[in-house]
């Protein structure tokens, strides 16, 4: 290890080490060829990435060996490959990061299996602010029609990653490597390392039923946080009847506007206006009319009430008000 290196990684740590504390590895964070998700960074993205990934820590993702391991990156460098193309068509360019570890007695496997080549594969997670549709330019967020993985005019539709803002870690993860396998990512927004992983395992849907069994999560997950979003809402069942109960009142006070205005057509005192009857416009209106008649026939016989004498409009009511009727009251008391 030469003075340099030494220095790059006592920079970063809380004591001076010696050359023979440490153990120094390459590793290939990132490329701007497309990935697996239809996804490619930037060259810009890639420069930045060199930049924010020094002092960034270094994960052994489900690996037993490798429990509460860590490494960290002292030094990058973006190096271009001229004799190789990238699947849009540009030069070849990935993202190499040297990473050191503290030799200790828990990391004497670990070492072991980076020496012999058996972790290959990285996943950096990173965020960035710029994702546009490589066939349009288009932000994909705001939509555009082309799809990704769709070959437009001979080429690939992919998402261009760019505007990397910030670089959290990177981890090795458990997966053997694989010709042509390259470096996967993701965004720390949301999701984990278990994420990271399992990205790894793509599998093409070819049934209905594995489409089913895709898309149920994502459905029972948006019906999840929609309910969340309407907690302590009314339900529409407690809506619908809210709405009944209106209606009832509507209805209620409709029909006692009604009432009054019939009474009042039909020259009937307004205190008169309760006591008519009718559950249309028109049959309360024949009932003021009626009862309009009687009060002002005369000499209309007056019906012998107890304690007095019942007018004709009285009898009137009465006759179609049998619940109040006095005489009726009386009989059966
Ligand atoms: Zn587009």
């Amino acid at each position: 290890m030469d003075k340099n290196t030494l220095d790059k990684i006592n920079a970063l740590t809380r004591r001076k080490f010696k050359a023979e504390e440490l153990y120094t590895f390459p590793v290939v964070l990132c490329h701007n060829d497309i990935d697996r998700d239809y996804e490619r960074f930037s060259d810009e993205a890639l420069d930045k990435m060199a930049e924010l990934f020094v002092g960034t820590t270094g994960i052994f993702d489900h690996n037993p060996t490798a429990d509460n391991q860590s490494a960290r990156i002292y030094d990058t460098e973006v190096i271009t490959d001229p004799e190789k193309q990238t699947a849009w068509g540009g030069t070849y360019r990935y993202l190499k990061g040297y990473a050191y570890m503290v030799r200790t007695a828990a990391n004497k496997d670990l070492i072991t299996e980076i020496d012999a080549g058996i972790k290959k594969e990285v996943s950096v997670s990173c965020s960035s602010a710029r994702r546009t549709c490589s066939v349009c330019g288009a932000d994909v967020n705001s939509g555009c029609e082309h799809v990704r993985g769709k070959s437009y005019d001979g080429q690939t539709c992919h998402t261009v990653l760019d505007g990397i803002t910030d670089a959290y870690e990177w981890s090795f993860v458990a997966v053997p490597a694989q010709p042509g396998a390259g470096v996967t990512k993701h965004f720390t927004e949301k999701g984990g390392n278990k994420a990271m992983a399992d990205k790894n395992e793509f599998t093409a849907i070819t049934t209905q039923a594995d489409f089913d069994a895709a898309v149920q999560p994502l459905i029972d997950a948006a019906v999840a946080a929609k309910a969340a979003e309407f907690e302590g809402w009314i339900s529409p069942e407690d809506h619908q009847k809210a709405l009944d109960d209106l209606t009832a009142e509507n209805k209620s006070s409709l029909l006692k506007a009604y009432k009054t205005k019939a009474a009042l057509m039909a020259g009937l005192p307004e205190e008169l206006a309760e006591r008519l009857t009718g559950d249309t416009e028109e049959d309360i209106a024949k009932d003021a009319e009626n009862l309009a008649a009687l009060t002002k026939s005369k000499g209309t016989p007056h019906f012998e009430a107890e304690g007095g004498v019942m007018s004709d409009v009285e009898k009137y009511f009465y006759d179609r008000n049998k619940n109040l009727d006095p005489r009726t009251r009386k009989e059966n008391a």
